[in-house]
């Protein structure tokens, strides 16, 4: 029942909606350290210990630990308490429930604050335990082994506030793995090169396909520091460009014909949604109801109907089947946004053209993609949820182990009023010792 190895249970019991449990290791003998003589049984001291929950509620042990004597005058070593390494001195959680506090956190995505909760201790508690038992997981080399294809892409961490302003990091992702393997503070080239320089040079050999989003640091980052990389401009972002222009162009036609920004009744307003939507996601109904907006409320020379079908057609070019074909279509495409005459398609096309051969390469590559981007950046965010805190506090939380406990129910060995009966076992042990020394 207690699984705990090296101990056994003496009593179980429960005490506001919490577990008891009385324990002693099933040691019978010690021996002194100094001369080696077989020591004596001196006195138990109770300790108070946080384990792994059950049936959702915390759990206190009370390790009524024995303390030995040393019977021999000439030696040295007068007495000592017993050691557990599954039950370290002064600490406030078992080992093995500090191990699980720790895999609740990485791998379930728990909050520090929520393990501490269940466990029934501070959130420093936790917070050291993750540190100890998470930073080996992160340091460990093999971590990052393996990687072929490496996606990167910027998610503000955390948004502005009085003191700060929006943080971003760079997300490194494993992309034929759908795995985020780093989080690399700011979004800079050079945030992103140091990272890459810091890896051994067979790791960068190994890499032969870049995925990034639209951003000139991160191409010129990734030019400099894995120059034999293909770069590969997400095709997850392209389209996002492609729809960004769509909504530019509403709100300056909204603004133009009604002289406010968007309202309820707008006939455009209300179809900004149905905008933003793939054509092949449409309804016969929301595929009416688009239209009869765009009747209602579009330019005489249909500047969002051009720019709708050009993110359209931007989004389109990626189901082409090779890159020749992508290329026509491509020139078309461009054909089309300077036929539009639209201020804000003409900055697109400049844009894409810009990136031209890295839009390109995704035929190339096989259709690599940041693909699982938004799974990524909801990770991302997960991880800030979790980790937030722990990096305000630069993970530099101080491992020793917190007296909460001692604030926790009455001692044992004082008056008290309640008995609680595995404390009443405890107890009777240290009274038993006490009468008989
Ligand atoms: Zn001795």
């Amino acid at each position: 029942m207690l699984g705990l190895a090296g101990f056994r249970l003496l009593a179980v019991s429960e005490y506001g909606g919490e577990l008891e449990q009385a324990i002693e290791t099933s040691v019978e003998e010690d021996f002194c350290r100094g001369c080696g003589v077989r020591a004596r049984l001196h006195d138990r001291r109770p300790t108070w210990v946080r384990d792994l929950p059950t049936g959702g509620r915390p759990v206190t042990l009370v390790w009524v630990k024995r303390v030995w004597r040393c019977m021999q005058s000439a030696c040295g070593v007068s007495t000592w308490s017993e050691r557990s390494p599954e039950i370290r001195a002064r600490a406030s959680l078992t080992e093995r429930a500090r191990r699980e506090a720790c895999r609740r956190v990485g791998q379930d995505g728990h909050s520090v604050s929520q393990v501490a909760a269940a466990f029934g201790v501070a959130w420093a508690t936790v917070m050291a335990a993750v540190s100890e038992y998470g930073l080996p997981l992160v340091d460990d080399p093999n971590r990052l082994a393996g990687v072929s294809a490496l996606g990167v892409d910027e998610t503000a961490f955390l948004a502005a506030n009085w003191s700060h302003h929006t943080v971003f990091v760079t997300g490194v992702v494993d992309v034929r793995a759908s795995r985020l393997i780093d989080i690399v503070p700011g979004r800079s080239a050079k945030a992103l090169a140091t990272w890459v320089g810091e890896q051994p040079q067979a790791w960068r050999d190994d890499i032969t396909v870049a995925a990034l989003d639209p951003f000139r640091g991160y191409a010129t980052a990734l030019r400099t520091s894995l120059p034999e990389a293909t770069r590969v401009l997400d095709a997850f972002h392209v389209t996002r460009l492609g729809f960004a222009a769509v909504d530019d162009v509403r709100r300056c036609v909204q603004q133009d014909s009604t002289g406010h920004r968007g309202r309820r009744d707008d006939p455009l307003y209300s179809i900004r949604r149905l905008l933003r939507r793939g054509h092949d996601h449409h309804t016969e109904t929301s595929w009416q109801r688009m239209l009869a907006g765009l009747d209602a409320g579009d330019t005489g020379d249909e500047q969002i109907g051009k720019t709708w079908i050009a993110a359209q057609d931007l989004r389109l070019i990626y189901r082409c089947h090779d890159r020749a074909e992508a290329e026509q279509k491509l020139y078309r495409w461009f054909v089309h946004c300077a036929d539009a005459e639209v201020p804000e398609l003409l900055r697109l096309a400049r844009t894409i053209d810009s990136w031209r051969e890295e839009l390109l390469a995704y035929f190339d590559t096989g259709g690599i993609s940041n693909g699982p981007t938004e799974a990524m950046n909801l990770l991302i965010k997960k991880v800030k949820r979790v980790g937030q805190a722990a990096i305000e506090e630069g993970l530099l939380v101080d491992p020793s182990p917190r007296s909460d406990r001692q604030s926790r129910g009455p001692p044992l060995n004082g008056v008290t009023t309640h008995w609680r009966p595995a404390r009443a076992v405890a107890r009777r042990l240290c009274w038993s010792m006490a009468s008989t020394s």
